[in-house]
């Protein structure tokens, strides 16, 4: 699985790496995804920040 950060759309809340700060880390104000792909391990913590995005930035392939 991989994880895709929209940078037009993130507002850089830091959501996304509280709660997974294995595959996500804000870098100048906008979310990075810093796992490619995402191991089988996070997967469920990656769809949890996803559900959690408030402007819906993140998506997976
Ligand atoms: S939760 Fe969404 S808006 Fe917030 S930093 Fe992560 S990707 Fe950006």
């Amino acid at each position: 699985m991989k994880a895709f950060v929209d940078q037009d759309v993130c507002i850089g809340c830091g959501q996304c790496e509280m709660i997974c700060p294995a595959v996500f880390k804000l870098n100048e104000g906008k979310s990075t995804v810093i796992q490619k792909p995402v191991t089988a391990e996070n997967e469920a913590t990656a769809e949890e920040a996803a559900d959690s995005c408030p402007v819906a930035a993140i998506t997976f392939s």
